[in-house]
């Protein structure tokens, strides 16, 4: 099979308009795309076709002709793959985000690339296969470290040896065949606030992990902002002091050398 997806603009904003709020009428998409009628028709039309969108039935008058009910198709499914340090998370979605099925194993990210994503692909394949999905519509791949957003590439992650510009998003995209985003795990984070969290009713905040590492993704105006180089927010290895204690980085006195795990451990056995 033949993945799809959104062909312009205006149909990637109505996929997700359905897919975060949940079907809705051609009146109302119309008004918050600012399509015309015919035109949102044509748009609509092409989603259908292309097994993106499906009607779901008459929507309640606003007087005048009734408008009908829109929503992701029920056929789409998209994967989500967390590496984090010590594990790996996979699932699978409908077109609505709601998780059909989760599996969750540990793993070393230090052993490298290769071997991770290797096994996430065969996670997905294990998901797929129990809910017989023959096509994703998109994955998603959240990272534990820096990602260069435009390339899908990890940047310089202090914590993950080997992987420093590994070809991750060609990586998934060729084994899974379908488009493929990855991103820093507090970005992704963020993203799920933002989409079904506290962050639904905000358009700008800025989400922190704090774990083994400290991450930071910023929401900006509805939509996630990485700044010029894909490190806006990135507060892990911001010096706060010039001889604090000594960091993953190799730096010392870090905000997360104080505050990550580690940090927090070795303050409480040293109190
Ligand atoms: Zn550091």
């Amino acid at each position: 099979m033949v993945p799809v997806r959104p062909e312009n603009a205006y149909q990637a904003r109505l996929v997700r308009l359905l897919r975060d709020g949940g079907a809705r009428s051609r009146v109302e998409l119309g008004d918050a795309v600012g399509l015309s009628r015919s035109k949102l028709a044509a748009e609509v039309d092409r989603l259908v076709e292309r097994g993106l969108v499906e009607t779901a039935g008459p929507a309640a008058s606003r007087g005048g002709r009734r408008s009908s009910m829109l929503r992701v198709a029920g056929g789409v499914r998209f994967a989500g793959v967390v590496v984090g340090a010590d594990r790996i998370t996979v699932t699978v979605t409908d077109g609505e985000l709601t998780v059909l099925a989760e599996v969750a194993e540990p793993i070393d990210v230090r052993v490298g690339p290769e071997p991770v994503l290797g096994r996430a692909v065969e996670l997905v394949g294990k998901l797929r296969a129990e809910l017989g999905v023959a096509q994703l519509t998109g994955v998603g791949v959240g990272l534990p470290g820096p990602v260069d957003f435009p390339d899908g590439t990890p940047a310089s992650p202090a914590a993950m040896p080997g992987w420093h510009r590994f070809p991750v998003r060609e990586t998934f995209a060729a084994e899974l065949g379908c488009p493929t985003l990855v991103d820093n795990d507090a970005n992704m984070m963020a993203l799920g606030e933002k989409h079904a969290g506290v962050g639904r009713t905000f358009d700008d905040f800025l989400y922190v992990k704090l774990g083994t590492a400290i991450g930071c993704g910023l929401v900006l105006g509805g939509t996630p902002y990485r700044g010029a180089t894909s490190s806006a927010g990135d507060i892990a290895h911001l010096p706060l002091t010039e001889d604090g204690p000594s960091c993953a980085c190799g730096e010392t006195g870090c905000l997360e050398a104080y505050c990550g795990d580690l940090g927090l451990v070795g303050a409480a056995l040293a109190a």
